[in-house]
């Protein structure tokens, strides 16, 4: 595992399976020889297979396919998506359904086009805190969850309620996935919950 990029905002990602260990093979982006290639979500027109960890940590493959590596993210306290308009040949950044001018932030762009994104069942949300992006440390059920003894703030607790209707993590369905995240910053934990 030497010589990989290591993304900022997606510390595991070579052990929860959003890189896949492969025999070598060619990266379609670089063509370099590459034993990982990219598992996460790509949003762009282009089908983009066999991408290798440095043309996602570099941002040669968003740029090369006009595409974006998060589904949604928390910014400003709100829910920021980004989407290639091809008519305009240019991003269009939209808060909630309300288009808004582009943000020049390098945190945010580091995300984006640069941070392998993560599998979820529905929409992934990137979560921040303290200003800043989490780190996404992995995918967890319930039992798993209850066994790391996470001790959530009351904010987070009033989020769960506000966002899923729960009192605690031990009231997630058996079924429900979640995303567990960690801010870079406070080390609070937080969570994404995908509903069944
Ligand atoms: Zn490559
Ligand atoms: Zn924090």
């Amino acid at each position: 595992m030497n010589n990989l990029p290591i993304f900022k905002y997606q510390p595991n990602a070579y052990d929860i399976g959003i890189f896949k260990k492969v025999p070598a093979q060619k990266c379609s982006i670089c063509n370099k020889e590459t034993e990982y290639i990219y598992m996460g979500p790509f949003y762009s027109i282009d089908e983009v297979d066999n991408v290798c960890p440095w043309c996602i940590y570099e941002g040669t493959a968003t740029k090369q396919h006009n595409g974006v590596l998060q589904a949604a993210v928390e910014y400003k306290d709100k829910l920021l998506s980004v989407t290639y308009d091809d008519e305009f040949n240019q991003y269009m950044y939209f808060m909630g359904y309300d288009e808004v001018e582009q943000f020049k932030d390098d945190k945010l762009e580091e995300l984006l086009f640069h941070t392998p994104g993560y599998i979820s069942w529905q929409e992934p949300q990137w979560l921040s805190h303290c200003d800043e992006f989490c780190a996404f440390i992995g995918y967890v059920n319930k039992s798993e969850i209850s066994a790391m003894k996470i001790d959530l703030r009351d904010e987070e607790l009033l989020t769960l309620k506000g966002n899923y209707g729960i009192d605690a993590l031990d009231q997630v369905s058996d079924d429900s996935g979640i995303y567990l995240f960690q801010c870079l910053k406070c080390g609070q934990h937080r969570v994404h919950i995908d509903h069944t």
